[in-house]
């Protein structure tokens, strides 16, 4: 038996950080892993792979649709499927082996397998019991599915079978219009498969501004992508090799099927704790299932913390990763923070649509004040010098004190744009501070000084 201060439970974003910076704390740390190698739904079966399969076929798009333009002339690539998947599970290796260089690195022993907490202060991990002044549970997330639909990882799939088909569907369609759905439905679409997206609700990603909600289905309608709005689905029939997903239609009730090569269930992930020995600890939970903390990421049983898709939030590995920073900050006896205001969501198709802070939507419903600045791509040199005009960056002041509220930003490096608004609305900027600062010609965050002019005087470019 060995006695540590502290042992996570899971080696996600969460739970891999949490670690890392518990061992740079002092701490003497482990981490209990059930998977073969560490780093969790995101570098094994998520963010990773996901983003791989999406540059490669983003690659292939562009060589398609936009080397002629360029006078790149000659044969477009063809899609090597076999090829495309080795790269995706090298980048997965390659990630998956730099978290166990920092374990190493860090001095933290990597407990493999399934970690159970038999009694507060223990962690049983096979036969053996730890002992531990502290444990976070950072068991993460797992994918959920509709009554009626039958997941059997080869013709109705979760995310996790998405990423490992055996070969590019002809047809495939996706349940739920939400990110991982259009992310993988665009990778597919890209490939050549016929995706139709069949989605609940009237709009696309929930949540999100309703304009950019508009922009990128239309965006995603001209790349290929069908959508059937208002579609609740009843039941999947698989047989080997085909499926049938049976909908009704919202308007008007009326019953439709659908025939595919794969279904990918794209409906959603619910917090993962099986056999972690909740119920017997006596774990207080929240009615959604999830481990229920206080704001120091501490459970009901005194010792035991939680973070990441385990918890309430996002279920976003930035989010957890900020967690596993800061709950191991306050164990340390430090100020451990996380501002849930200032999160950003991404999503990563082609162009990327990013945003952070408030909507207009939930401006308008607390009744607060607000004024919107937007300006458009097509105003940006360095996009339109890529084909990527379309899209706009739109970002939200408060009306008398001009303090940045929110950004929405659907358009080129959208991604990576949105954190400019983010460590801005960290210091509490004015769109002004951000006009004021002066950005490089030509790059796509220019876009984000004018649509900061424009919550003013106005931009310059349109
Ligand atoms: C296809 C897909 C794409 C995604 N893309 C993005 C993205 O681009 N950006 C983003 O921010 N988020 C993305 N996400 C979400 C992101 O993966 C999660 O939010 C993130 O992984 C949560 O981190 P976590 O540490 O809470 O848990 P996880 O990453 O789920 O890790 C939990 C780990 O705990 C282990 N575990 C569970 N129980 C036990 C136990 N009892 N004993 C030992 N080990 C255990 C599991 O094996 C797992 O490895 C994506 C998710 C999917 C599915």
């Amino acid at each position: 038996m060995s006695t540590y201060d502290v042992i996570v439970i899971g080696s996600g974003p969460g739970g891999y950080v949490a670690a890392i910076r518990c061992a740079q704390l002092g701490l003497k740390t482990a981490c209990v892993e059930g998977r073969e190698t560490l780093g969790g739904t995101c570098l094994n079966v998520g963010c990773i792979p996901s983003k791989a399969l999406l540059h490669a076929s983003h690659m292939l798009h562009e060589a398609e649709h936009n080397f002629a333009e360029m006078g790149l002339k000659g044969k477009s690539p063809s899609v090597d499927w076999k090829q495309m998947l080795a790269y995706k599970d090298s980048t997965i290796d390659t990630n998956t082996k730099g978290i166990e260089f920092l374990f190493k690195k860090n001095k933290i022993d990597w407990l493999k397998g399934w970690g159970s907490i038999p009694e507060a202060g223990k962690v049983k991990v096979g036969d053996e019991v730890h002992e531990a002044k502290n444990i976070i549970i950072a068991t993460g997330s797992e994918a959920s599915s509709l009554p009626g639909v039958e997941v059997d990882e080869k013709v109705v799939v979760t995310s996790t079978g998405a990423l490992e088909l055996g070969k590019v569907p002809k047809k495939m369609v996706v349940i739920g219009a939400g990110v991982i759905g259009l992310e993988l439905g665009s990778v597919y679409a890209r490939l050549g498969s016929e995706v139709t997206v069949v989605e609940f609700l009237d709009a696309i990603t929930p949540g999100m501004d309703p304009e950019v909600q508009k922009t990128f289905q239309r965006m995603l309608k001209k790349q290929g992508l069908n959508f059937i709005m208002g579609a609740a689905v009843q039941k999947t029939e698989a047989t080997k090799t085909k499926a049938k997903v049976h909908y009704k239609l919202r308007k008007d009730d009326s019953e439709h099927v659908i025939d595919a090569d794969v279904v990918l269930v794209a409906t959603g992930r619910k917090p993962y704790h099986d056999g972690v020995g909740l119920d017997a600890l006596g774990v207080e939970m929240t009615k959604r299932g999830q481990i229920a903390v206080n704001d120091h990421w501490a459970t009901s049983v005194s010792g035991v913390y939680a973070i990441g898709d385990v918890i309430e939030g996002p279920m976003l590995a930035h989010k957890a990763e900020d967690e596993g920073m800061a709950v191991a900050e306050v164990i340390a006896g430090k100020h451990g923070h996380v501002n849930y205001g200032v999160i950003p969501g991404v999503i990563y198709t082609h162009p990327e649509v990013a945003s952070v802070g408030e909507t207009e939507a939930t401006l308008k419903e607390a009744g607060h004040a607000y004024k919107v600045g937007k300006f458009s791509f097509m105003g940006n040199a360095r996009a339109k010098a890529v084909f990527a005009g379309d899209g706009f960056v739109k970002i939200i002041v408060d009306k008398d004190s001009d303090r940045i509220l929110g950004a929405h930003i659907i358009g080129p490096g959208a991604g990576d744009l949105i954190h400019e608004v983010c460590v801005a609305m960290e210091f509490g900027a004015s769109a002004q501070d951000l006009a004021m600062t002066c950005h490089a010609h030509p790059t796509y965050s220019e876009a984000v000084r004018e649509a900061a002019l424009a919550c003013g005087d106005g931009p310059i470019h349109m």
